[in-house]
Order: structure tokens, then C-alpha cells, then sequence
């Protein structure tokens, strides 16, 4: 009764909410203006076929590289989500087997999605109390390790410096990064891995509908080799098929137009802005929300592992509060994420992606810590 009154009372203001939850992006700043620019020039009915959309194409592909600082070899292709790209990773990389490793839900997918492809998979679990497996085994069969940088469910980030220490270990192997919930923030050292790939509804700020997949040279010979053995790699959106069309500046299918578009604009600023400014801010937001957690009365992050607590996902623990402080929270504009799955109840996430601002994480934190 108490909530719906006070959430009554909120929309009677008219003030649209904060948004810090991870299903429904808010967006970067600039989206709007770029989506009205967008109508204004014709974008919306543009030809994928023509010149106009080539230079769409090639900008939005040029930038990204520029702000991601990817290495000479990398190619960039466009996918519609992340999980489709998941099962494209498996098509044209995994010849013989892949392993896992399982920090959350999303790479548990990945995993399950290998077995649903007839590809065997081995799985390593990363135990979110005990921290990273020291050294991990792969089997000497296995031909891509699959990581997911940062999970939404959990808020587990796999620390840079360990995904590298894996592909000093595991040379042969091609190294593949579920970048979703975190690109631009991680600094990879994209001559540790060979292929990453994001939706652009997270740290990007953009309406969803679009992913991004990057590969290096060895994943095009692992493809085309594979191609010519026989072993299926997929149809339209294999890597030779994609190559084919990038290489004009176009994709196979009819693409997400204004979704390029837009992510290219955004890049764009943010490439203005630049990339350490953005990190930075990051880094402050997520300090202050671990430290109102830390030493919050009613609530403690749910990953204990300094080395393990992502960035731009934050999950707290609030044991039996976390209803009452989420309709709190809604009471005064701020809307964030129920948990995951069995933890719906006893969960809070809060996403920091590059579209919260400074000054809304010092809000949402003044507000947190004024709930006792
Ligand atoms: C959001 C997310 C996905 C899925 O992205 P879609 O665009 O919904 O396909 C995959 N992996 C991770 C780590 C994510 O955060």
C-alpha cells in the first residue's frame, strides 16, 4: 500500500526516473539529438546497398577501432545481440571442443550452447567466494577458451591480467571475450585475445538491436580452414560471408541501419570525450557504490573478492530488504534491477555504464545511504 502511494506520488511529478537498471539502458546523452539527425537526413529509409550506407559503415567501423585501439589484424562485423554471436563464436572457431570459463549465468549459456551445437565443452567454474582458479587446465584438445569479461548476474569481472596470464598458458588457443556489460570500459590487450564481442544496449547507451563482433587474422584462417575441411560454420553470418561483404563496406543481410549509425556517432563522442575520462568516471562511480555497500547497515556486495567485484554491474546482497529498499528507491526517482533468477528476492544490481553520469551515482549513493 506504502509503495504504490509513494510511486503515485513520483509519477504525479512527471520527472522521468534514473535509471540504473540493466534491462531498460538509459541512454548516452547524445542519442537523442543523433536519432532526430538521423530522420532528418534520411536514415531511416536508407538503402543498405548504397554509397550512402557504405560510409556509414566504414565510419562507424573506423571509429570503433580507433576508441577500442584495436591492433591492424582485427576485423569488425555487425551481429544482432551478443547471444547470436555466442553461437557464431562456436561455429567458425571451435573445431574440436571449447572451454568455459563459468563466472555467471551468460557464460553458463555459452557453455550450454556449445552442447546444443553437437560441440563438446568443458567447463571450469569460478567460485565467486574463492576467488580465480590459480592455474587452469584446459583439455590439450580444446581450440577456444571462452571468457565472459563481466556478468550481470552476479557482477563477477574477470580480471584483465588473469585473461592474459590464460593465453600466456594456453598460446595455441584462441581466446574469446564476452565483452557485453563492460567494452569501452576494460583495457584488453587485444594481442592476448583473439575475438571480443558486446551489445550496444550497455555501456554504449544505444537502444538495443545491434552487436558487435571483433576478430583478429587467426580467427579468419581458423574459419576458412574449417570451411574448406567440410565442418559446417553457419550460413549468412559466417566470418567468410561477413569478410566478404565488409570488405565493401556492407553486411550479407539487411542490417540494423540506424543502429550502426547511431553506434558510430556515439563512438564518436565518446572518442572526444575521450576513452581515460570515461574509464576514470567509471572507476569513481564504482568506488562509491562498493563503499556505500561496504559499510551500509542493510546491504554488503554480493562478491566479497576485491579482485572479482566488476566495474560497470554492481550486485548487492540485501538479504530481506531488497524490496524495501527498491520501491525506497523508487519513491525518489531511482529505478534499478531486481536479482537474478532464485536471488529475484534478495538481490539488488545496479549497472554503471557510461551513460550515468557523476553526479547520479553521487545521488543514487546520498539516497542509499540515508535508507537504514
Ligand atoms: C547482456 C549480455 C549478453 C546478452 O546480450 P544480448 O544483446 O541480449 O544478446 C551476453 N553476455 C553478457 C555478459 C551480457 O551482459
Amino acid at each position: 500500500m506504502l509503495t504504490s502511494t509513494l510511486s503515485t506520488t513520483f509519477a504525479a511529478t512527471m520527472a522521468p526516473l534514473i535509471n540504473f537498471a540493466l534491462a531498460q539502458p538509459q541512454l548516452y546523452f547524445t542519442v537523442q539529438d543523433h536519432l532526430k539527425k538521423a530522420l532528418r537526413e534520411g536514415i531511416l529509409s536508407l538503402s543498405h546497398r548504397s554509397n550512402q550506407f557504405e560510409k556509414i559503415f566504414r565510419e562507424t567501423t573506423e571509429n570503433l577501432k580507433v576508441l577500442l585501439s584495436l591492433p591492424d589484424d582485427y576485423h569488425i562485423y555487425f551481429m544482432s545481440s551478443s547471444l547470436e554471436t555466442m553461437e557464431r563464436v562456436l561455429q567458425n572457431l571451435v573445431r574440436v571442443k571449447s572451454t568455459h570459463l563459468v563466472s555467471g549465468a551468460y557464460s553458463k549459456r555459452f557453455y550450454e550452447m556449445a552442447g546444443e551445437l553437437n560441440k563438446p565443452a568443458h567447463r571450469i567454474d569460478v567460485d565467486i567466494d574463492k576467488g580465480l582458479p590459480e592455474n587452469i587446465v584446459i583439455p590439450p584438445d580444446s581450440d577456444l577458451i571462452a571468457i565472459s569479461h563481466t556478468e550481470p548476474d552476479n557482477g563477477v569481472s574477470i580480471p584483465v591480467d588473469y585473461i592474459n596470464k590464460i593465453k600466456d598458458q594456453h598460446p595455441k588457443a584462441l581466446i574469446a571475450i564476452d565483452a557485453a556489460s563492460s567494452l569501452p570500459y576494460p583495457s584488453f590487450d587485444y594481442f592476448k585475445i583473439d575475438s571480443v564481442f558486446f551489445s550496444v544496449q550497455k555501456c554504449f547507451g544505444l537502444p538495443a538491436g545491434l552487436g558487435v563482433w571483433a576478430v583478429n587474422e587467426k580467427c579468419m584462417d581458423k574459419a576458412s580452414a574449417m570451411y574448406q575441411e567440410g565442418i559446417p560454420i553457419g550460413s549468412y553470418h559466417n566470418l567468410l560471408n561477413l569478410h566478404h561483404y565488409a570488405a565493401k563496406n556492407q553486411a550479407p543481410e539487411t542490417p540494423n541501419v540506424v543502429g550502426i549509425y547511431l553506434l558510430g556517432k556515439v563512438v564518436q563522442d565518446m572518442l572526444q570525450r575521450g576513452l581515460l575520462a570515461i574509464r576514470r568516471e567509471t572507476d569513481y562511480k564504482a568506488a562509491i557504490l562498493y563503499q556505500a555497500l561496504n559499510t551500509h547497515p542493510l546491504m554488503k556486495p554480493l562478491v566479497k573478492q576485491r579482485e572479482l567485484q566488476a566495474k560497470t554491474i554492481v550486485v548487492a546482497d540485501c538479504g530481506d530488504n531488497a524490496s524495501f529498499i527498491k520501491q525506497t528507491l523508487l519513491s525518489k526517482g531511482i529505478q534499478v534491477s531486481n536479482g537474478y533468477g532464485q536471488n529475484e528476492q534478495r538481490h539488488l544490481r545496479f549497472a554503471n555504464f557510461t551513460a550515468h553520469s557523476k553526479e547520479q551515482f553521487e545521488l543514487l549513493v546520498d539516497t542509499l545511504n540515508e535508507i537504514r
